[in-house]
């Protein structure tokens, strides 16, 4: 069995846990808050740190001290943080739904979750060139979109 189907989150390696990251780069995007619901509405901007074509953070050792709002996620925040997307493997694998077809470690091809839109690859806008300003225009519902079960 894999190590994603036999442990839980809390019994994961560092190196299970960092390999269980589909690398969507979602969670790395601008949060915005409609100021009367309190509702977290994520945009298509990215964080500074993200690369948007890598998905991957471009000083990930250092991250929390260039960006002190970048989380760092665990296996008790996983469960608790709203705004985690529904295709993040760690929020389903805390929810006990496992990893899906199109996870890398399961289809063996990084490019899966490309393919079937989940990544923020080559979609996104760097939070250098939108004014705070423009973020609500950037608003999408990425978070509550699910990919089909096949291609
Ligand atoms: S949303 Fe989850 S799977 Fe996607 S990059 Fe963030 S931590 Fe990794
Ligand atoms: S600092 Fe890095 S890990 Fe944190 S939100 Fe930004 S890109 Fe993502």
């Amino acid at each position: 069995m894999a190590f994603w189907e036999e442990k839980t989150l809390d019994e994961m390696t560092d190196a299970e846990w960092e390999a269980l990251c589909d690398g969507c780069g979602r969670c790395c995007l601008i949060k915005l808050e409609d100021e009367d619901s309190g509702l977290l509405i994520t945009s298509d901007v990215r964080c500074q740190l993200l690369d948007g074509d890598s998905c991957t953070c471009t000083d990930y050792p250092n991250r929390q001290a260039k960006v002190p709002d970048c989380i760092k996620l665990t296996p008790q925040n996983v469960r608790e943080i709203p705004w985690i997307p529904t295709t993040c493997a760690y929020r389903r694998i805390a929810e006990g739904k496992g990893l899906a077809w199109w996870h890398p470690l399961v289809s063996g091809d990084p490019q899966t979750v490309v393919d079937v839109g989940v990544s923020a690859r080559g979609r996104t806008f760097a939070e250098q060139d939108v004014a705070p300003g423009e973020w609500e225009e950037h608003a999408v519902d990425w978070p509550e979109w699910e990919p089909p079960e096949q291609l």
